[in-house]
């Protein structure tokens, strides 16, 4: 099961559920209040999505003609 995080409204607390994934958008009561005003945060799962993605594209491709 994917984690998921969480914004209280109530508290502006943020904490982190282990739920399903179709559950993630159901509302969950807040741990720290118990209210459930709460918002599911979008965050990316995807490892390495941000940072320096140096990608070498050393292929010449067509352009380097010169042969006859
Ligand atoms: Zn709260």
């Amino acid at each position: 099961m994917p984690l998921f995080d969480y914004h209280c409204d109530q508290c502006g607390q943020t904490f982190t559920e282990l739920r399903k994934g179709e559950q993630k958008d159901q509302p969950i009561d807040c741990p720290s209040c118990g209210s459930t005003q709460t918002q599911r945060l979008v965050t990316s799962f995807a490892l390495g999505g941000q940072g320096g993605s140096t990608s070498k594209t050393a292929s010449p491709g067509c352009g380097s003609g010169g042969f006859s």
